[in-house]
């Protein structure tokens, strides 16, 4: 008889998504006709760039003859992405990585979800809160996170509460964590660290022998200058910090699926012998093991988002992401909402007026205006009172959304 990895069994069902779309389910029999704004989903809606289509009309082409068809490509990708990536993620910003520290994958889920295999169950973690859920999820299917209390919360992991109180900047714990989830720009709250505020994370990461598993998804988003881009902006974060990106955002890859890891040589772990082991060749080794590599379409797909046409593309894209988040940021503020985010980030994180819960606010949005949102505390015990709204809608639709929420 095959024995369970019973750490599956506490896994909560995931239903926040489904208790929305189970809402709005009960709201459209109830309101037949009523058009319906989805500003919940955390999807783009936009095209691919252009440059990437052609790219890969060309790469089809390729696998139609056998002179220029390619199979298996390797593990970690194929050097024309990682060459392109280190020249224009990494280099301009004066961070020099060795193409063997870059690891292609579909997506930054798998790889955060992943990375942790690396690492005994038995590591203490940490991570913001209110959090991308895959962070906890993928720790407690291993055991790592221990035991869920009647509070939500996880028994092994330091929650970090980013709320209004504390301008959404974590405060540095009292104690140490062996493993700790960064997401800068932040998925739900839309929110940043400057580069003063980071380089305090490495800090603590450096003086504590810590671990931080940087998830930079939304790294096309910034236009700040002092938010930073990469963590290896940051002296020293080469040595205890993994980064991982994804193509879904910056480019609209969200179905095609590309994305990568940075995993620098000088990152290690400790044995119980207390003997440091470079975690670069492990990835490697697992990623050998268990990954055949993203398809060679998919990465001629991700180069050309690159070129000069590529960039360009992408940029149009993100501004008009970004006009609809500076829309709704305005129109919500007229109406008299705190709102947080929507400046480096696709999201917003709206504050429920006092006293109010986040699913009564979600309700009162459905409701009253027509509009599906995310309520906040689906993202943890620190997202309670506020909801999440994306920019990756039509612009009217975000018109729309706004003038409802100003006749509220
Ligand atoms: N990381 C964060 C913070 C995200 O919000 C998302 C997607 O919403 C992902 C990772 C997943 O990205 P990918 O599509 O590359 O798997």
């Amino acid at each position: 008889m095959a024995l369970l990895n019973e750490h599956f069994l506490k896994l909560k069902g995931s239903y926040l998504f489904s208790d929305i779309a189970k809402k709005v389910k009960a709201y459209q029999v109830t309101h037949p006709g009523e058009q319906i704004i989805r500003l919940g989903i955390g999807d783009v809606t936009r095209p691919l760039p252009q440059a990437s289509i052609e790219a890969m009309h060309r790469a089809v082409d390729e696998m139609a003859s056998s002179a220029t068809f390619h199979g298996y490509g390797p593990e970690q990708g194929y050097d024309f992405l990682i060459e392109t990536i280190i020249k224009h993620d990494f280099a301009p910003r004066g961070i020099q990585l060795s193409p063997s520290e870059v690891f292609i994958s579909d997506g930054a889920k798998s790889d955060t979800g992943n990375i942790g295999e690396l690492l005994r169950w038995d590591n203490s973690m940490g991570i913001t809160d209110p959090v991308y859920p895959a962070y906890i999820d993928s720790n407690v299917m291993c055991g790592r996170a221990g035991t869920l209390g009647e509070d939500g919360r996880w028994s092994n992991i330091t929650y970090l509460p980013c709320t209004a109180e504390n301008n959404f900047v974590p405060a540095i714990p009292n104690h140490r964590i062996d493993l700790l989830y960064l997401c800068y720009p932040n998925n739900p709250t839309g929110t940043t660290l400057t580069r003063d505020q980071l380089k305090q994370w490495v800090d603590y990461a450096l003086a504590n022998d810590t671990l931080i598993i940087f998830d930079a998804a939304y790294e096309a988003y910034i236009h700040d200058d002092d938010v930073p881009h990469s963590i290896y902006e940051i002296r020293g974060a080469k040595k205890v910090a993994i980064e991982i990106r994804s193509f879904s955002k910056t480019a609209g890859f969200t179905g095609v699926r590309c994305g990568y890891t940075v995993v620098p040589k000088e990152v290690t772990a400790a044995t119980l012998d207390d003997e440091r082991v470079p975690l670069n060749p492990l990835w490697n080794r697992r990623q050998c093991t268990k990954f055949n590599g993203t398809s060679y379409i998919t990465q001629r797909g991700a180069e050309a988002v690159y070129s000069p046409e590529g960039r360009a593309q992408v940029k149009e894209t993100i501004a008009y992401y970004m006009e609809n988040a500076r829309t709704m940021r305005e129109g919500l503020t007229r109406a008299g909402y705190r709102v947080f985010g929507g400046i480096n980030a696709p999201y917003l994180w709206v504050q429920a007026p006092e006293g109010m819960t986040s699913w009564k606010f979600f309700d009162e949005l459905l409701y009253r205006a027509h509009i599906v949102s995310t309520p906040g505390v689906g993202f943890g015990p620190s997202g309670e009172g506020y909801l999440r709204l994306t920019a990756f809608g039509k612009r009217e639709d975000c018109e729309e959304a706004i003038r409802r929420i100003g006749k509220l």
